[in-house]
């Protein structure tokens, strides 16, 4: 755990762990989650089978599936008997309604955007807003709040600064990301996928012909959403590698390599070929996630012997004016 922290840090930590859960924990509480759904869901039986309202049928649809696949037949009569089809027609009458106007709705979520501080640290406001003022180049005022987790609500007064804001990035304050994603006035924000940050990716090595617009675009897939390949007017490569603009997901490990089947005059075969990323945020050098270092990382305990698979060679700096080498010589 970082050394920084107050109390607020526990919690942080909790939040922003990177990892697919480990798959046998994976699988049990998926049935620990379905044997509480087949307790609620079942318990009703046939009684609610036969009801005829339609919020009923929707929970019930789910009986046929969930039975067969646990294979509890013999619990299914004997549901909880606390249960009772009351309380849920009781929580049903217990919503309160609301009448949402279109342009209140559009008007709440005007050039707004979510964003996290993707990092296990909690970072100063005033240093991480005042490097973002910078990076975004802001014409307008924008107010920002704060939400647990390092998330942050924030509105621009422009819409060309929510724009900038979008389309660019990565967006880094002391090496760790800020994500951000659009928000609407009418999204949770657990529901907002704030999980993907900008990078420009770089292919080495590849042979001529596979470095043109549409094969980038196919590369990139690969990797995550793909914005923008970088090609001449002519579709093809401009650089000595090859670079593609990728939304890479922080829930995934960075990739080293990418392979490639090659297929030509019928015979195939696969070669790998090395990456790297422009301006890629902190990421740990055992298990290639984004956002956290050594002492925060779960992976690290479990191969405590085993040698970095990660490098810092796999970071690279932004692209230099020098890399652009394109040139014509005219000839006489
Ligand atoms: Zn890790």
């Amino acid at each position: 755990m970082a050394s920084s922290g107050g109390g607020g840090d526990k919690g942080i930590v909790t939040g922003m762990v990177t990892h697919p859960k480990p798959l046998v924990d994976a699988m049990l509480s998926r049935q620990e989650t379905s044997t509480t759904a087949k307790e609620i869901i079942l318990a009703p039986n046939k009684q609610a089978l036969e009801s005829t309202s339609q919020s009923k049928d929707k929970m019930i649809q789910a009986n046929p599936k969930t039975l067969p696949a646990t294979g509890a037949s013999d619990t299914y009569s004997t549901g909880p008997g606390a249960y009772t089809e009351g309380d849920m027609e009781e929580e049903e009458d217990e919503a309160v309604e609301v009448l949402l106007e279109d342009d209140e709705v559009q008007l709440a979520g005007q050039w707004t955007v979510l964003s996290r501080f993707y990092s296990l640290r909690s970072p100063n406001q005033a240093a991480l807003f005042d490097d973002m003022k910078r990076a975004w180049r802001l014409r307008a005022n924008m107010k920002v709040k704060s939400l647990r987790d390092n998330m942050f609500i924030i509105t621009f007064s422009s819409e060309g600064d929510y724009n900038f804001v979008l389309q660019g990035g990565p967006w880094l304050h002391r090496g760790d990301a800020l994500l951000v994603a659009k928000f609407d006035g009418l999204t949770s924000p657990s529901m907002v996928p704030l999980e993907f940050v900008p990078i420009w990716v770089r292919i080495y090595d590849l042979p001529l012909v596979l470095m043109t617009k549409r094969r980038g675009e196919l590369y990139g897939s690969k990797l995550g959403h793909v914005r923008e390949v970088d090609v001449g007017e002519d579709g093809r490569n401009k650089h000595d590698f090859f670079r593609i603009l990728v939304d890479l997901s922080v829930k995934k490990p960075l990739k080293t390599s990418l392979a490639i089947k090659i297929n030509v005059q019928g015979s195939e075969a696969v070669r790998r070929f090395e990456l790297r990323y422009e301006r890629v945020p902190f990421f740990y050098f055992i298990c290639g996630y984004i956002g956290h270092s050594d002492k925060d990382c779960d992976k690290r305990i479990a191969n405590i012997d085993q040698p970095f698979r990660y490098s810092a060679e796999l970071r690279c700096s932004p692209l230099k004016p020098f890399e652009r080498r394109m040139s014509t010589i005219r000839g006489q």
